[in-house]
This record gives structure tokens, C-alpha cells and sequence, in this order.
């Protein structure tokens, strides 16, 4: 077995058909470097059996339309042709899986399913309908963080300053070169594949947001998008990350949040290239590893990481505290989603995710800041920034993005500072400190 026995939990075992073992893709959209994938060939080996992988498609998923649905479908079907091609084939079944994949895994009389690791309640709760509609014998593999995050720890963290040293603990255990999948040896029936056009035609979708052509979906483009900030960017991130003018973030987010490549696999590239400034590849792999990971840590142990209840109790309470102090603007969502406000600054990031799919990281913080500034209540304004985040971005529906909204809107992760009006002691930013730290009109200018 070559995969490192923390990284999976035996969910259940007994009895087992006579036919394939399944892997149910799902977070972790890539036959290379894929932990999850390997396990299952790892099984199959094992039990002398074909291989098979499913990928269950539901037309609505958390805001998701057009734009996401091109990007992750063009991305399978190039996963259905590595897959084929090592006489594994990929079916691509129509539906919520808790509906029908049990009568998918009967159909091929399946002897074990293998499930990859997502800390959202959506897909914990399909895998948990799946698994109580059958009696097949399951294992969780973690395929998407580097250190599994059960292992990386049992609760709910308070910061980065608390995770950092847990994780690095485990990290030269975890942050292993991966094995190949190798043909496999047990012939198994074609699978149904993936044809991205005639799907996203039949699918009852949101279309009016478009596909971005300037990010090319999939594993290949994960790898020419990597390729090409080690060469050109990866050596300015740790002085100019924080400017929006200047462009120097990987852009892999949309790539690792379909998982169509694997953070592992940029820490493992990042790490080896050692003629770029260590500061530089520090920073990067901070974010990476540290923050990102974090972000599964929040989204699975709190069930309310997307509401106020979710909050940690002191940002609660002072945010209660300040729930009443008058606004100078008040927006409804339907104005900020058209980037009508007085603020050219916010605008302008709210056009640059609309129009790009991809909003820079720093205009992130400001701009869901901003929404809890000029909202009803910070309950509207966790409503408003999600549902804005993941109808828009290609990397929203991402635990990074709940909890950037939790971390901008109410505290998560962060310390009380300064007492000011509506914020009470969360964080504030505002346009003055934009404009000492970058040049604000030729932002405005790119995106208005
Ligand atoms: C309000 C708000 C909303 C956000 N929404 C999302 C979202 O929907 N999806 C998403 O993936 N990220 C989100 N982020 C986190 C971060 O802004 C993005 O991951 C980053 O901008 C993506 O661009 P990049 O890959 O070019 O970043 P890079 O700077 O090149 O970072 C590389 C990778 O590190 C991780 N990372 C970087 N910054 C963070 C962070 N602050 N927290 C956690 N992981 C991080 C990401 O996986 C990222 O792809 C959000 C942050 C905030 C404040």
C-alpha cells in the first residue's frame, strides 16, 4: 500500500461484491498526483479487481453556472482521457450522488468506494446519504491538503499562529513525491466519459455569467499556469503580493479548488526552486500550506462557518454591540453586484471578479470589509459577500473563500483591534490605507 495510513479513514468495512472498485471523484478533479486515486488502485491491486472512477453531476451547486461549470467539465474530460488511457475508465453520472449513485455502485455490483476528503456540509452530507442507502465497505482519503487535516489536528484552530507549528510538525512526514498510477492490470467495460458541450447545452444552468478564456481549465493548464509563475513571478511575491497592479499571485486557486492540480505537487515544484529569493518562496508556501490549510481546519470542525454563529464569541459580541450605529451608505446586494456604489475602489474589484472570474487577494479583504460597512447587518453582509463570491469567482465554493468572508467580516482567525463604529474591535480598512500601499487610480482605471 503506498499510501501514508493517516491520510485515510476506513469508514466502514465487511462484506464485498464481486465487481470493481470505485473511486467517487469529487474535490480532487486529477488522475496524477492524487491520493485518493492511488488508494483505490492500491485496493484493487489488493483485492485482484478492475478500477473504475465516477463523477456524479448535480446542476445546481452553491451559486455555481456557467462560468464554473465550463471550467470544471473541460477539466474532467481531460481526466477521462489519462484515465482511459490506463484502462481506467471514468463514468460520469448525471444527478445528486446521493440519489443516484447507490444504484450506480449496484448496478456494477462495486466492492469498495473510495471517497475524497471535503470539509463542506454539502458534500459530507451526499457522501452520508450514499453511505446509509448502501452497505459497501468506504474509505475518506484526504487528497487535497498536504498534512490530512484530521491529523493536522482534532479541534477547531484559533489562528495561524496555532496550526502553523502543527502542521509543520507533520510536514516532511506528509510532503512525499507521489507514485504513479500504473495501468491497471483488470480490464473493466468503457466508461461514459465526459463531453463538456453537450452537457453544459442540456444543463439547467445560470448562463449569464461566461466562461474566462484566459485561464486554460485542467490538469495541463494547472501545470503551464505553475510553470509559468515559477519562471516569471514566484521570485517578486514576497515584496509586490500585496499590489493589485502588479499581478504576481500564482492564479492556481481556480485550479486548486477543482483540484486539478494538487497543492503538494506546487509545494514540492516551489520548494525546489531554490534560485528564487527564500523570502519569495517562504510567503508563498505560508499561504499555500499554512493559510489555506487552515481554511479546512475552520470549514470542518464548525458546522456554521458560513453564518454569525460561526463567528468567534468576542467578534459576536462586539459586532452586536455596534449593530445599531447608523451608516453613511447603505447598499442592497443587487447594487453592489452591479458595482453601483460611491466607492470607485470597490467598484472596480467587483468588476474585476465579475469580468475575470478572479479577484486579487488583496481587494478581497476590502471589498468584503466594505460589504459589512455599508450592509444592514453583518449577518446581511456574510449573505451578500458569499453569495457574490461564489457566483462569481471560478475559485468560489472554496473553504478559503468562507472563511476569507469570516475572517474579513467578523474576526475569524484575527484579534480584536482599534473600537470603531459598525466594526466595533474586527479589523478595518479603508481607502486612504489602499492608496499608501499601492496606486489606486490605475487600478480603477484597469477595471472601470
Ligand atoms: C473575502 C475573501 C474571499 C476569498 N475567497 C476565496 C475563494 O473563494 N477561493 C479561494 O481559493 N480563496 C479565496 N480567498 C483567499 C485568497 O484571497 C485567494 O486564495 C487568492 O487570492 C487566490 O489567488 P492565487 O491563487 O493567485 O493566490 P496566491 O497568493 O498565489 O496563493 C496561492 C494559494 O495559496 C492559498 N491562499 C492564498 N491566500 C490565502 C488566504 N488568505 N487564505 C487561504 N488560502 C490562501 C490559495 O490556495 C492560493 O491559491 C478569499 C479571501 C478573502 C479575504
Amino acid at each position: 500500500m503506498r499510501v501514508h495510513p493517516r491520510r485515510i479513514q476506513e469508514i466502514r468495512t465487511g462484506n464485498q461484491d464481486s465487481g470493481p472498485v470505485i473511486y467517487w471523484m469529487s474535490r480532487d478533479q486529477r488522475i496524477k498526483d492524487n491520493w485518493a486515486l492511488v488508494h483505490a488502485q492500491d485496493l484493487a491491486l489488493h483485492l485482484s479487481r478492475p478500477l473504475r472512477i465516477v463523477f456524479c453531476l448535480a446542476d445546481g451547486f452553491l451559486q455555481a453556472g456557467l462560468r464554473q461549470f465550463d471550467f470544471m467539465l473541460r477539466g474532467l474530460h481531460e481526466c477521462a482521457g489519462v484515465a482511459e488511457s490506463l484502462n481506467i475508465p471514468l463514468d460520469l453520472v448525471r444527478g445528486e450522488a446521493g440519489l443516484v449513485l447507490p444504484a450506480y455502485l449496484e448496478k456494477h455490483r462495486a466492492s469498495f468506494l473510495v471517497m475524497d476528503f471535503d470539509p463542506l456540509r454539502i458534500k459530507k452530507s451526499w457522501q452520508k446519504a450514499v453511505l446509509d442507502k448502501t452497505g459497501i465497505p468506504a474509505h475518506l482519503v484526504d487528497a487535497h491538503n498536504i498534512v490530512p487535516c484530521w491529523s493536522t489536528s482534532q479541534k477547531q484552530e484559533y489562528a495561524a499562529r496555532t496550526i502553523r507549528p502543527k502542521i509543520h510538525r507533520q510536514l516532511e512526514e506528509f510532503l512525499e513525491d507521489y507514485p504513479d498510477v500504473k495501468p491497471h492490470p483488470y480490464p473493466a467495460q468503457a466508461g461514459t466519459g465526459v463531453d463538456p458541450d453537450g452537457l453544459l447545452q442540456e444543463m439547467d444552468l445560470d448562463k449569464t455569467i461566461t466562461p474566462v478564456r484566459w485561464l486554460s481549465p485542467g490538469p495541463a493548464g494547472a501545470g503551464e499556469v505553475l510553470d509559468d509563475f515559477m519562471a516569471h513571478r514566484l521570485s517578486l511575491y514576497h515584496e509586490q503580493r500585496n499590489d493589485p497592479n502588479m499581478q504576481v499571485l500564482s492564479n492556481l486557486s481556480p485550479y486548486l479548488h477543482f483540484g486539478h492540480t494538487s497543492a503538494q505537487r506546487v509545494a514540492l515544484q516551489v520548494k525546489k526552486q531554490l534560485d528564487t529569493p527564500v523570502q519569495s518562496r517562504e510567503a508563498f508556501l505560508e499561504e499555500l500550506i499554512v493559510r489555506r490549510e487552515l481554511s479546512d481546519n475552520f470549514c470542518h470542525y464548525n458546522q456554521n462557518y458560513d453564518n454569525f454563529q460561526g463567528l468567534p464569541a468576542w467578534a459576536q459580541k462586539t459586532l452586536d454591540k455596534h449593530r445599531s450605529d447608523s451608516r453613511d451608505y447603505l447598499y442592497e446586494p443587487q447594487a453592489l453586484e452591479q458595482g453601483l456604489t460611491h466607492d470607485p475602489l470597490w467598484n472596480a474589484a467587483q468588476t474585476e471578479m465579475v469580468k475575470s472570474g478572479k479577484m486579487h487577494g488583496y481587494m478581497r479583504m476590502y471589498w468584503a470589509k466594505k460589504i459589512l460597512e455599508w450592509s444592514r447587518s453583518p449577518e446581511q453582509a456574510i449573505d451578500t459577500a458569499i453569495y457574490l463570491n461564489d457566483k462569481y469567482e471560478l475559485d468560489g465554493r472554496d473553504p478559503n473563500g468562507y472563511t476569507g468572508i469570516m475572517w474579513s467580516i467578523g474576526g475569524v482567525h484575527d484579534r480584536g483591534w482599534k473600537e470603531r463604529k459598525i466594526f466595533g474591535t474586527v479589523r478595518y480598512m479603508n481607502y486612504n490605507g489602499c492608496r499608501r500601499k499601492f496606486n489606486v487610480d490605475a487600478y480603477i482605471q484597469k477595471w472601470i
